[in-house]
C-alpha cells in the first residue's frame, strides 16, 4: 500500500522516533527537515551554513528553502512506495506548497497525523533527549536510557549526543514557535478532512499502536 503521511505535533513529542518506525515497518521512505538539516549543518555544507544561525536560535528555516528540500527528497525513489514527513509542513504556505506539488505527480497526502503532550512533558523530554551520532538511534536519558547510560547500544564506540537546539532556553523559544507557526496546521488538515489526532503520551510501542490504528495500515 503507498502511503504519504506528514506527523504533526509539536517539537519533543516523538514525531522522529514514532516517524523513523512507521517508515521502516511499511518499507517507507522516511523524510526528517530536521535531520536533513542537522546533517548539513555537520558537514558544513551551504544549506547547513545558512540553516544552523536559525536552528541554533530555535527559529525555522525560510519557507523556499524548505519547499525545495522536500520536492526533492520526496521526488527519488525511496519515496516511491511512500513516505513519512517528519517535520514538514511547518507553516501554511509549506503545507499549499506540499499539495501544489503532490498534485503535479498526480499523488495525493494520504493523512496529517498530528501528536499531542503537555508542554511540561516536551520540556521534560527535551532535556533528557539523547541520540547516537552514528545511527542517529534516539535515546531518553529517563526513559529509554542506553545500557551503558552514555553510548549506543548498537554503536559501543558511540558517545551519544544532545542536539544543540535542546538547551532550556531554546526549547521554549522553539515551543513558542510551533504554537504560533505550525499549530495552525492542525485546523487546516481538519478543515480538509485528513486530520488524525493521536496522543503522544504512553510507551512509544503505544504511541505507536495508536498511531497505526489510526492510519489503518
Ligand atoms: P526538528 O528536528 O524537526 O525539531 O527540526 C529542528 C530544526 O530544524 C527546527 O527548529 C528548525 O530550525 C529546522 N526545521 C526543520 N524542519 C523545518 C521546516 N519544515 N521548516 C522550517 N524549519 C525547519
Amino acid at each position: 500500500m503507498t502511503v504519504r503521511v506528514v506527523l504533526l505535533g509539536p517539537p519533543g513529542v516523538g514525531k522522529g522516533t514514532q516517524g523513523r518506525r512507521l517508515a521502516s515497518e511499511h518499507g517507507w521512505g522516511l523524510i526528517s527537515t530536521g535531520e536533513v538539516l542537522r546533517e548539513a549543518v555537520a558537514r558544513r555544507t551551504p544549506l547547513g551554513i545558512e540553516a544552523q544561525r536559525l536552528m541554533d536560535a530555535g527559529q525555522l528555516v525560510g519557507d523556499d528553502v524548505m519547499i525545495g528540500l522536500v520536492r526533492e527528497r520526496s521526488s527519488q525513489s525511496e519515496a516511491a512506495a511512500g513516505f513519512v514527513l517528519d517535520g514538514f509542513p511547518r507553516t501554511v504556505p509549506q503545507a499549499d506548497a506540499l499539495d501544489v506539488m503532490l498534485g503535479e505527480r498526480g499523488q495525493t497526502l494520504d493523512a496529517a497525523v498530528s501528536l499531542a503532550a503537555p508542554k511540561d512533558e516536551l520540556v521534560r523530554r527535551m532535556s533528557a533527549r539523547r541520540e547516537c551520532p552514528v545511527c542517529k538511534r534516539a535515546y531518553n536519558l529517563f526513559s529509554a536510557a542506553p545500557r551503558d547510560g552514555r553510548h549506543c547500544d548498537d554503536h559501543p564506540a558511540a558517545e551519544l549526543c544532545q542536539r544543540a537546539d535542546d538547551v532550556p532556553e531554546t526549547v521554549m523559544r522553539r515551543l513558542e514557535i510551533y504554537e504560533r507557526q505550525t499549530a495552525p496546521l492542525l485546523e487546516y488538515y481538519r478543515s480538509r478532512g485528513r486530520l488524525h489526532e493521536v496522543a503522544g503520551l504512553g510507551t512509544m510501542d503505544a504511541v505507536y499502536g495508536a498511531l497505526i490504528r489510526a492510519l489503518g495500515v
